[in-house]
Formats: structure tokens, sequence, C-alpha cells
């Protein structure tokens, strides 16, 4: 009984690896962007996020700019996973077609929550939708919302944390980042796992002494959310640290598994 047991105990484990030499169907990935925030040019990240996440083919990707057409059951069924690159940030009624409505909001959460597509959410994305607060978005999201702050952008170290997750394994211990914002206080949703850390020096302007949360996980319903704060402007989006972690987040967040060769 018991050989007959570490049998199928060997061919499970052996059903969920991702073997090197099998190629893997190219996850689909929908970048939801559109609304020009003064400090975060989606016009030139968006480009640059495409390029980084489907280089070696492993991902698809598509792109939104008028979410309101798009952010439609029939259409997010397409995908697997979501990446928010997108503040909205405009006067109301400015720009119909990137303003979402209460059927996009719907469509959105529930594709996540009950149909268990991932989500992968970038530096500011997560301050979106902060006034009046959309509550389903927070619990989901996390992040920035109204409590974050950060000092001038930097040059700091980030650090793996010791979780072990499938996201880590091929992830660098730690990396000096390119200049960046340091997003500060960010708030976690429950059950938050956090894979990366940077010290905020309390020398520099609105340094808090503390190792900030700059990558972690979550999961909203059946969702997967992998979140990065991360990513202010191209420069950071093309640091070599950025894109090996945003590459395995947002296939683990399209599948649950990432093959530890993926950088
Ligand atoms: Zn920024």
């Amino acid at each position: 009984m018991r050989r007959l047991l570490f049998a199928i105990a060997l061919l499970v484990s052996a059903g969920g690896m991702i073997r090197a030499d099998e190629p893997a169907k190219p996850v689909k990935l929908l970048i939801i962007t559109g609304d020009t925030h003064p400090a975060h040019d989606w016009k030139a990240t968006t480009p640059a996020l495409r390029e980084v996440l489907s280089e070696k083919g492993r991902i698809d990707v598509d792109v939104t700019s008028t979410p309101a057409k798009d952010l439609t059951p029939e259409n997010l069924a397409k995908y697997d996973v979501f990446l928010l690159n997108y503040l909205n940030f405009k006067k109301p009624g400015e720009s119909p077609e990137t303003t979402w409505t209460d059927a996009n909001k719907a469509a959105f959460l529930k594709a996540i929550h009950d149909d268990g597509k991932g989500l992968v959410v970038i530096h500011h994305a997560s301050g979106s939708f902060t006034r009046p607060n959309w509550v389903e978005f927070e619990k989901a999201v996390g992040g920035w919302r109204t409590q974050g702050f950060h000092g001038p952008a930097h040059q700091f170290t980030v650090k793996k944390s010791a979780e072990s997750h499938p996201i880590s394994v091929g992830a660098p211990a730690e990396f000096a980042h390119a200049t960046d914002e340091l997003y500060q206080n960010s708030l976690l949703p429950p059950g938050s796992v956090v894979l990366a850390t940077a010290y905020s020096d309390p020398a520099k302007p609105k340094g808090t002494g503390k190792d900030e949360a700059v990558i972690w996980v979550s999961t909203y319903g059946k969702g997967r959310v992998f979140e990065n704060v991360l990513g202010h402007d191209v420069a950071t989006i093309n640091d070599p640290g950025f894109q090996t972690w945003t590459r395995r987040g947002t296939l683990w967040a399209a599948t649950g598994k990432v093959a530890p060769e993926v950088k």
C-alpha cells in the first residue's frame, strides 16, 4: 500500500511539472490602459511592457486603451490574465471611451473572482478608483490606495523574501533597481504573501526605516493576483530585475505555475 501511494505521489508530482522540452502554449494577456496621468505616460510604458512580456513567446499580448468598449464578459473570456497599466484620471465626462461603466466593473471583477482569470497590477494602477473608493477593487488589489506615499525617485535594492513561491524560484535573490519610486505603506489584501521588499532609508526624504513590500501575491475569489509596485517609467521597465519578476508573476497569475528557467 505504501509503495502504491508513493507511485501515485510520483505521478501526481510529475503531472504538475512543466518540462523544459515541452513547448507550452502561450498564455493570453490583455493590458488595460488608456488614461493619461500627468506622471505616468501610458503611451510610452505600454509598448515597453508589451515588448518585455511577449519576448520568448510565452505570452501573447493584446492591449486595450478603450476599456469602456473592451471590458465586456465576451471579450474578457478570451484571456487568461489581465494587466492594469491604468489609473483613472480625468474630469467627469472627459473621456467616455476610457471610463469604466458599472457593467465594465462588474465584468472585470467577475472574470477574476468567479472565472479565475489572473490579474497583474503595475505601479500606479493600485491607486485607481479611490475617489469614491471602489471597495471590491481595493479588496482585490490593495496597494497604493490613499495611504501610500513615496519620496523622490532613487536607486534601491529589491530583495527576495524568505517565502517559498513558484514565482520566486527563478527570480534574483536581490537586484539593484533602476531609479524608481519606492512605494511605502502599501495596503496588502488579507492573505497576501510578500515575495520581495526594499529597505526605505530613513536618511532620505520620507524614508520609513522599514523593509517595504514591493512585490506580493494574493487571491481574489478564484483569481490569482500579482502586484509589482515598481515600474514608474520606461527606464524602470527596462531593468532586467523588473522584467524577470514581472514575466514570472504574469505566467503564475495566468496558470498558477512558472517554469524555473523563465527569466
Ligand atoms: Zn510613479
